[in-house]
């Protein structure tokens, strides 16, 4: 399966944001977004960033494929699906990426990071609604059971991330988490106001529309 093979801080510097790529040394002052917040590279103290156009454009884009951790194929067909749906396309779009089954791991806090969240599914310790699901870019409804396999309830990591999930600004509205399970339940399918990202999809809807 293709990765993203870029270190993960310099994808942050790059967009001159945290994305939260690295679980519980993103909340540290140790980020390198906080230490050198200028992009990678040679050039990376004279950047100038441009304001306007195609450029801030691309930007949004590659900001929001590298939060969700999908690739250039795979975010092009999420646009096309959240256009051809009803609603706003660029809230639609979001929602898509925020109800994939790995997001929805990281929401949950079983993992401290949506890379390690894939690893949970991919290796496939993730039920949904009591049978293993492994495809991380499965879909929850509402009303899905999500929890981990009794393989992994023991595992001290994950029984870290769920103990610091707080801290990482806590489980959203939309899911209600049984801590002592390790299972979540999807309440409601992700509105925009429940995605804290710095976000701007309006970008993202006007670069697929040139
Ligand atoms: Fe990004 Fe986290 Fe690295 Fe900070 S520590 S630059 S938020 S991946």
């Amino acid at each position: 399966m293709a990765r993203y093979r870029e270190a993960k801080c310099r994808l942050c510097r790059r967009e001159g944001t945290k994305l939260f790529l690295k679980g519980e040394r993103c909340f540290r002052d140790t980020c390198a977004v906080e230490k050198r917040s200028f992009p990678p590279g040679q050039h990376g103290h004279n950047h100038r960033p441009k304001t306007v156009g195609y450029g801030v454009q691309l930007r949004e884009k590659q900001k929001v494929k590298r939060i969700y951790r999908v690739l250039e194929n795979q975010f092009a067909n999420y646009f096309s699906k959240a256009d051809s749906m009803k609603g706003i396309t660029g809230e639609t779009l979001l929602m898509l990426l925020e109800s994939r089954l790995d997001n929805v791991v990281f929401r949950l806090g079983f993992a401290a990071s949506r890379d390690l969240a894939r690893q949970l599914v991919t290796h496939g310790h993730v039920l949904v609604n009591d049978k293993k699901v492994d495809i991380a870019s499965a879909q929850v409804k509402q009303g899905d059971v999500v929890a981990l396999r009794e393989s992994v309830k023991k595992n001290q990591q994950v029984l870290d991330s769920v103990g610091s999930v707080g801290g990482r600004g806590g489980v959203p509205a939309w899911l209600d988490l049984n801590a002592d399970a390790l299972k979540g339940t999807v309440l409601s399918l992700p509105k925009r106001e429940d995605i804290q990202m710095p976000i701007d999809e309006q970008l993202i809807v006007e670069l697929y529309s040139k």
